[in-house]
């Protein structure tokens, strides 16, 4: 829908009493903006094919093959520089139109989840493939939007001749926390003045402060010596005992650790029957905290309880990182650029067909009835949750923002297969649309006020400096490219049979 002009006699300081400077060229439409818009209108079918097709790829982390062919074949008909396998990950995608600075980055994710296989549009339970893959937390919608609000800039860029670059990252298998320490180290952002985070939600919104907590993710695996469980088990050196002992090492610690902390494991290899002395045992562990400094003191206290767990059981030990992920640190000069344009471009109007949807679908989910939002959320800080995010690691090496648009039903939670019900829903495409909009025209902001990108890089510099940022990443480790390979690989046949073959192009 076209972007709502605000006609009012309140003075203008009111209606913008963050942004006072900008509130002058509010006023009237920017013809780059109404240009970006004219331009998702016209390709908004386009769009949804590139969601609604990533959605029946239903794609594990790193192993994000098709999805990623398919964002290389649209991208590259569309005039940008496309490439794909960096740092080591052939799944990663990073794509770009312009040249030079100012340079700003969509970062995001197009993986699934294990078991999330369902049949869009009904909330009983009726996966499209048994015990499948799916999209249940609508990541195949980042696909689209992100795309299409390049798009629409790349096209204001080429006709209004702005100076600068607009880029797209896909980093793989967010799930499982595994690229972006990995993209920060190979220099991904070395040279990109701004990032803006895109994330589906219930909401249109953005948000400024710390998002989501630090986390080190390791495999530690012990290892003992076998023997007979009862001729000789005075022979033997049991690696799960070691496991048990870590485990419990750590609950007696729990009492001394600071309140904010997280930790849980699960053990991944705990012997093979009880007579047999298991010269193998390995427990995998989360370690979590609000700062990445205070995660980092709890994980070495447990690398120190697991030398003392092989001491005691006689057992040597090694530890394997697997993710990490820093909290978000989210621009405040950003957030209120971006929330100046979902005010301009508000919500989507829903259908009555569609709120009808939304309050049956959250009554059937035991959720409060209270159908799709009508408004964008208010401008504020957001609280910090305790889950994570690897692109956290992105934003304490450039300024940035965090932006989330309205393709899902207020209530109906991620990680659960009834989130897999709408991302191909006209309630998703909707909020795709009006995504792609805030999304383009707050690049838009970014690459022609050198103000505003000043105001966040020195916002950025201050409070960057707080926590100097580190990497979890030892020297030697690459990314686990064959994570999630088995698991695909054995669902992949017959989902293929359910890919919409679309090759959506822009124009
Ligand atoms: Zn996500």
């Amino acid at each position: 829908m076209p972007p709502k002009i605000i006609k009012t006699v309140l003075p203008l300081a009111l209606l913008f009493p963050l942004a006072s400077m900008a509130a002058g060229e509010e006023a009237k439409p920017d013809p780059r903006k109404q240009l970006a818009f004219e331009v998702i209108d016209r390709n908004a079918q386009q769009m949804t094919d590139i969601s609604d097709s990533l959605f029946y790829f239903g794609e594990l982390g790193m192993q994000e093959f098709e999805s990623t062919k398919l964002l290389q074949d649209t991208l590259t008909a569309a005039g940008f520089k496309v490439e794909l396998g960096g740092a080591g990950m052939p799944t990663n995608f990073w794509a770009e139109y312009g040249s030079g600075q100012p340079k700003i980055a969509i970062v995001t994710e197009v993986d699934a989840l294990p078991g999330g296989s369902q049949t869009p549009g009904t909330y009983e339970r009726r996966p499209l493939v048994k015990d499948g893959p799916g999209h249940m937390e609508g990541h195949n919608t980042h696909g689209g939007v992100a795309s299409m609000a390049a798009f629409a800039v790349k096209e204001a860029i080429a006709r209004h001749n702005i100076p600068g670059t607009v880029a797209i990252s896909f980093g793989p298998a967010e799930e499982q926390l595994a690229s972006r320490p990995f993209l920060v180290r190979g220099g991904y952002f070395k040279d990109v003045d701004a990032v803006i985070y895109l994330h589906i939600r219930d909401a249109l919104a953005t948000g400024f402060g710390l998002q989501n907590y630090a986390a080190i993710s390791s495999v530690f695996t012990f290892h003992g010596k076998t023997a007979h469980g009862a001729n000789n088990p005075w022979d033997g050196k049991d690696a799960v005992d070691a496991v048990e002992l870590m485990s419990i090492g750590f609950d007696k610690l729990r009492e001394h650790l600071r309140p904010t902390y997280r930790a849980h494991r699960t053990i991944t290899f705990g012997g093979i029957q009880p007579n047999i002395i298991p010269d193998k045992g390995q427990i995998w562990w989360f370690v979590r905290d609000a700062s990445m400094p205070a995660a980092k003191e709890t994980y070495d206290k447990l690398l120190k309880i697991a030398e003392g767990a092989a001491l005691m059981t006689g057992t040597t030990w090694d530890v394997k990182y697997a993710a990490s992920a820093w909290p978000q640190l989210a621009n405040k000069a950003m957030a209120e650029a971006i929330q100046k344009n979902i005010d301009a471009v508000g919500m989507p109007k829903w259908t009555e067909a569609e709120q009808q949807f939304a309050r049956d679908f959250q009554k059937a989910a035991e959720k409060p009835v209270v159908g799709l939002r009508s408004a964008p959320i208010p401008f504020g800080g957001r609280t910090q949750t305790a889950a994570s995010n690897d692109n956290g690691d992105v934003s304490w090496v450039v300024p940035a923002a965090i932006f989330t648009f309205p393709s899902s039903v207020p209530g109906i939670e991620y990680h659960e297969w009834k989130a897999a019900v709408t991302p191909v829903s006209s309630i998703s495409h909707k909020g795709q649309i009006v995504g792609a909009k805030v999304l383009a025209a707050s690049i838009i902001d970014l690459l022609t006020s050198p103000e505003l990108l000043q105001k966040a890089r020195a916002e950025f510099e201050v409070e960057s400096k707080k926590t100097p940022y580190f990497s979890l990443v030892p020297p030697d480790a690459k990314p686990d490219v064959e994570l999630n390979r088995a698991e695909m690989e054995k669902y992949r046949p017959e989902m293929r049979k359910l890919y919409l073959s679309k090759a959506p192009r822009f124009n």
